[in-house]
Parts: C-alpha cells; structure tokens; sequence
C-alpha cells in the first residue's frame, strides 16, 4: 500500500493555496488537487473569472484575478507543494488514514493523515438572453468586488435577488450608482429585517417586484440596457442599465462530502466557531466552501491559514509530524 500523504488539499483558490504555502512552509509536503473544470470554474478558483482585484492587500494598482491565482500556485510550489489538475470525484473519511479517489484514476485510493477542503462556491446566475457577451462588460455576480469599478459609477445599476446578499448589494452600489433598482420575482423579500429596512429606507433604490431581468444588451463593449418582465401581467420593458448583478446565493462546491462531513441547510461545510475543523478530526475546511457571510479572496486565504496551522498542530498531536 502507498504511504498517506500528510496533508492533502483539495481545491485551488485563494483558501486552498495559502493552506498550501503554510503547509509546505511547515515541511508537511502538501500534495494538492486543484480541480479540472470543478464546480464549473477552472484551476485558481473564482479569482480566474474576473478581471481587476483592488482589495487584496499588497497590489495598490489592482491585479488581474487570473495573475493573482498564478502567482499564489508559483508560491505554494516554490515551497514544496506537489500540484495534481485532477478532480477529486469521491472521499472516505469513515477511518484513517483517510482516502480521496481522483477522476483520473477512481479506483486507486490516495491516502492522507490529514486532509484540507477547500472546494470554494460557484456563484449562480440566470443564462438570459445576453449573459455570454456582458458577462464582465457590466454584468457581474459580486457588487462588493466590482461595484465601485469606474463603469459603475453615476449609472443606473440593477440588482437581482431578495435575499440578504441583494439587499447588501443593493444598498452597497447605491453609494456609487445614479439609481438601483432591486429586482425580486416575488412581492416579499426574503432577507432580514434590518437589510431589509435599509433598502426601503434608502431613497436611491427602487424595488421591482415581481419581475425579472429577461434580457441584457449594449453596444457590444458594455452593457447597455436590460428587459425587465412583468411576471405578473407577462409585459416586458427595456431600461438603461450600465450594470447588472446576481445575488441569487452561491452554490457550495460540497456535493463529493453529502452524508459525510456536516452540512448547513444550503450545503456549506460546518467548522467549529473559530477554527477550521470539520466534525470529522483531521479534517478542515477553508474559504467560501464554509463561508456564507463573506465570501472574498482575502477572508478565504485568511482561513486557508488556520486550516493549516490546525493541521499541522493536529498531525503533531497525534504523532504524525
Ligand atoms: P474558490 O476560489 O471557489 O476555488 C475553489 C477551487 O476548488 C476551484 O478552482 C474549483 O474548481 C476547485 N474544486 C472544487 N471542487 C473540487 C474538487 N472536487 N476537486 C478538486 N478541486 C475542486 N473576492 C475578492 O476579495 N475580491 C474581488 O475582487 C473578487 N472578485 C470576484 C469576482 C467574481 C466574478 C467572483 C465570482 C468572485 C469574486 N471574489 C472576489 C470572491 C472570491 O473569488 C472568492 O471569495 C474566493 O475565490 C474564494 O476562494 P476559495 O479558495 O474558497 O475558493
Ligand atoms: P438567499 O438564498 O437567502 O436568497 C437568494 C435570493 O435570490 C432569494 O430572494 C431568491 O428568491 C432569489 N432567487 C434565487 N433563485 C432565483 C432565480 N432563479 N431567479 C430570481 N431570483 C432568484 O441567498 P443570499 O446570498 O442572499 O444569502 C445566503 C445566506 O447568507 C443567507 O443565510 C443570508 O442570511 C446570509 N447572508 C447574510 C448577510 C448579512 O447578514 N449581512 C449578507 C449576505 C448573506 P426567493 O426569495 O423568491 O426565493
């Protein structure tokens, strides 16, 4: 049988390659799946699908996401860390050493004393008619990462969702839009009293209720205008739009842990308050897989850290290193 790796980490965005680094740095040599199209985002995470980054500390003029995922994968190999671009498809935490099964290779058991989940979250949007040609060119699915980029600005932005993330979103763009209009396809918001009450008390953000976005267009650089659908009398009305912003939830990338690790109602991995670890000993989750509240590249590679100082004082206690 092969000797169990100490650290395996599953996953490739900002959590997974800080787990890394911290983990190489420590001498555990971390072996790494970052994933081959998982979740439908590619090796790197969400970062990759996005252009400018202007808040992660240490890049005054921004970065672009893919360059910043690229130069976390060159540091967490120039420590040590051995990188696979596989999928890990199926695990087996029932004993240890614990038991992961790439795509490449089911049937082979990759055996780990430790192993860090960090699988992230997939952000969901609605293919309407002009999602693939906007998407980035003013429609985006994070307003705290994109909004306050300078084609945002004095321009009406429209909001779909009506849960808390809309009405943060909403209330957050209005700083910077000439107007915000929050599209909800019921006549209830779903999202707390306080969130709610900041919408409605907001003067600059109307809401839409029972309506949807149909469709976005523009000139084919930007977008331009989005059709709003009267669900309730089926009319369809175009308005300016200089932007257009998902929050309709997140889809956690957990369905390989389903009846093997604890879950919230949505999906998302369950740490002990204020540390990485699972219900299961020995392994951790980090970054968005296990955080619905913030969801940004700096909070991810924040607990990507804890996940391995936990680790390796885990492996420590239980003699392993
Ligand atoms: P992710 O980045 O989600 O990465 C997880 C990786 O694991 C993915 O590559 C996935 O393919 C892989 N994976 C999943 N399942 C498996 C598996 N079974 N086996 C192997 N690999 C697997 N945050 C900011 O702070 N600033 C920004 O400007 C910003 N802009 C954003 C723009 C967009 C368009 C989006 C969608 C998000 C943005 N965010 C931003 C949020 C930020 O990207 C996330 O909070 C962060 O990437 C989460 O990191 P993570 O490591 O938890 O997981
Ligand atoms: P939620 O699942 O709570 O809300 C999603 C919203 O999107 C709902 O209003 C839903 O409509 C709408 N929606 C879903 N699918 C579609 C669709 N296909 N078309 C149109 N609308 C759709 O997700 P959130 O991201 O808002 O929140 C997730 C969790 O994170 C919650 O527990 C929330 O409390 C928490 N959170 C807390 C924050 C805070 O406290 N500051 C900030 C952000 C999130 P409908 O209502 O009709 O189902």
């Amino acid at each position: 049988m092969q000797n169990a790796q100490k650290v395996i980490i599953i996953g490739s965005g900002p959590a997974g390659h800080t787990a890394a680094i911290y983990a190489a740095r420590a001498g555990l040599t971390p072996v790494m799946y970052e994933g081959f199209m998982a979740g439908g985002v590619a090796a790197g995470g969400q970062l990759t699908t996005t252009t400018e980054v202007e808040n992660f500390p240490g890049f005054p003029d921004g970065i672009t996401g893919p360059e910043l995922m690229d130069r976390m994968r060159t540091q967490s190999q120039k420590y040590g860390t051995t990188i696979h671009t596989e999928t890990i498809e199926r695990v087996d935490f029932s004993s240890r050493p614990f038991k992961v099964f790439s795509q490449n290779d089911p049937a082979t058991a990759i055996l780990a004393q430790s192993v860090i989940i960090a699988t992230g979250a997939t952000a969901k949007t609605l293919p309407i008619q002009g999602f693939g040609e906007y998407w980035q060119k003013g429609i985006s699915a994070c307003a705290v990462c994109d909004g306050s980029l300078p084609i945002f600005k004095n321009v009406p932005l429209f909001v779909v969702g009506g849960g808390d993330s809309a009405c943060e979103e909403a209330t957050y763009l209005s700083r910077f839009a000439s107007r915000v209009y929050l599209v909800h396809r019921r006549d209830k918001l779903r999202a707390s009293t306080i969130m709610q009450d900041r919408v409605l008390s907001n003067n600059k953000i109307e809401i839409l209720w029972n309506s949807e976005v149909s469709a976005a267009s523009g000139d084919g650089k930007k977008l331009g205008s989005v059709t709003i659908h009267h669900l309730l009398n089926g009319g369809n009305e175009n308005r300016d739009a200089g932007g257009l912003f998902f929050a309709i939830g997140h889809k956690p990338n957990t369905d390989v842990f389903k009846g093997l690790l604890d879950m919230d109602a949505d999906g998302y991995l369950l740490t002990k308050p204020g540390t990485a670890q699972t219900n299961v000993e020995g392994v951790f989750a980090a970054g968005d897989v296990q955080d619905k509240r913030y969801r940004q590249a700096i909070t991810a590679a924040g607990s990507g850290c804890m996940a391995a100082l936990e680790a390796e004082r885990w492996l420590a206690v239980n003699g392993i290193h």
